[in-house]
């Protein structure tokens, strides 16, 4: 049996809609090389989490260093040396007072530790997250999300979550447009703590920049007005930087856009470029509302994937990539933001450096234009390009390519871009 083979009889993809029919055999830097020889430009990252480049030299040299001399013995029973010193390294790199790192394996897990964290150190039990949410696929996590799609036949979960309308301005719960809007979706956080809870809410989770919901840009003032009604009713505030976060929107966190200091940052995929782990750094006071033996991951914090989230962390500040990817993120969306003008079906082009996304519509209306992406997708594999797909109603193309993608290579993804998107409007 070859591999498509094996998959099909023993891996279980049945929650898939459909696998990119690509055999991966290798990658470097932006290039993906499959089994039939065929090569690829990465422009997804293994769903943002390559921001380094595939195999990155220094991450890879120094995950073998520490492979050479431990793999694993826990985090949680001895001290070990890569955990204390990626726990300082994101105590030096994340915003304001954020201080105690747990280590996890994944998003979700991180999320979940988070949660966990929020109820024990406010003493209440309920959440409000953003529709159109996404913070991982747990019973906790799934029940804080809220881009339903991913929660069909799931239930039921947690009681006490709500939900606030997401800052999506392009579909504005409320049918305003900013800055008009006076930012009437941060505010109406004041209604939904009023009157969607019981008053005992710990925590509010929120992505900085939405991604499984269709790279969702908040208007630069909407985590002042939410933080300010957050601080008032003593609510914490959780920033799910999963996905957002190590450089991806050309900042380290995306949350720096904004101003404001998260009381809990959550952290996996871009951290380690490729080795798993997950993380969730909190001001002291809230990281020591654990208490012993309220929390622990056998494989969390894992020696070789601190040290080579240590060397990928140096790695992109070293080579100042957060700049890079403001000045090739900004160039890639004015062409992008120009392709706009020529053709009916972009809806939509938004984003922040190295997290854009393009949602399809089918008409003036707006109508989601999902199979029509689906179809931008496997017509840029075709010609090489790997995107991402994503939204809320699966019609938004995702572009986050390992952050060290060179403007030829991104330049070569447009053209293939533009290419396709002017014949699947021919087609229609
Ligand atoms: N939070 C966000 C913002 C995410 O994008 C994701 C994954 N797409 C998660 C949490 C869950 O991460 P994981 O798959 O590592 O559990």
């Amino acid at each position: 049996m070859n591999t498509v083979e094996k998959y099909k009889e023993y891996v279980n993809t049945s929650m898939v809609k459909a696998i990119e029919p690509v055999v991966i055999e290798r990658a470097k830097g932006a290039i993906i090389y499959s089994e039939d020889g065929k090569e690829y430009i990465d422009c997804f990252s293994g769903i943002s989490v390559v921001n380094a480049g595939h195999c990155n030299e220094e991450v890879l040299k120094a995950a073998k260093e520490q492979m050479e001399k431990l793999v694993h013995a826990c985090t949680y029973v001895y001290y070990i040396k890569p955990v204390a010193d990626l726990a300082e390294k994101l105590a030096q790199i994340t915003p304001g007072r954020l201080k105690k790192t747990f280590f996890a394996n994944s998003g979700a897990e991180a999320n979940e530790a988070a949660m966990r964290a929020a109820k024990q150190f406010t003493g209440r039990y309920e959440f409000i997250a953003l529709q159109c949410s996404f913070h991982g696929r747990s019973v906790g996590t799934l029940s804080i999300t809220g881009n339903m799609a991913r929660k069909k036949g799931g239930g039921p979960y947690l009681s006490g979550t709500a939900f606030s309308p997401a800052p999506y301005c392009y579909r504005c719960s409320f049918g305003l447009s900013y800055p008009n809007c006076e930012l009437r979706c941060a505010k109406f956080l004041e209604d939904i703590i009023r009157f969607h809870t019981s008053g005992n809410v710990a925590a509010f989770f929120a992505e900085p920049v939405m991604g499984e919901g269709g790279i969702i840009v908040p208007p630069p003032e909407y985590f002042k007005v939410v933080k300010e009604i957050l601080d008032r009713y003593g609510i914490l505030f959780v920033a799910d930087e999963v996905q957002s976060g190590f450089g991806r929107t050309g900042k380290l966190f995306a949350i720096e856009y904004y101003d404001v200091e998260p009381d809990e940052l959550t952290m996996a995929k871009g951290i380690a470029d490729g080795f798993p782990l997950g993380a969730f750094i909190a001001r002291e006071e809230v990281a020591n509302s654990f208490k012993p033996g309220d929390h622990l991951s056998t494989f969390g914090g894992n020696p070789v994937s601190c040290a080579a989230a240590i060397a990928n962390i140096d790695f992109i500040i070293k080579n100042d990539i957060c700049f890079q990817v403001v000045e090739k993120g900004k160039w890639f969306m004015e062409k992008l933001i120009e392709l706009k003008q020529e053709f009916k079906i972009i809806g939509d082009v938004r984003g922040k450096g190295l997290m854009i996304g393009l949602e399809l519509v089918k008409d003036d209306k707006k109508t989601p234009a999902a199979e029509e992406a689906d179809m931008l997708r496997n017509l840029c594999r075709e010609k090489g390009i790997l995107v991402g797909l994503g939204g809320v109603n699966g019609n938004v193309i995702r572009i986050q390519p390992p952050l060290i993608i060179s403007k030829d290579q991104l330049d070569y993804a447009f053209n293939v871009i533009k290419e396709n998107i002017s014949k699947i409007e021919k087609a229609n």
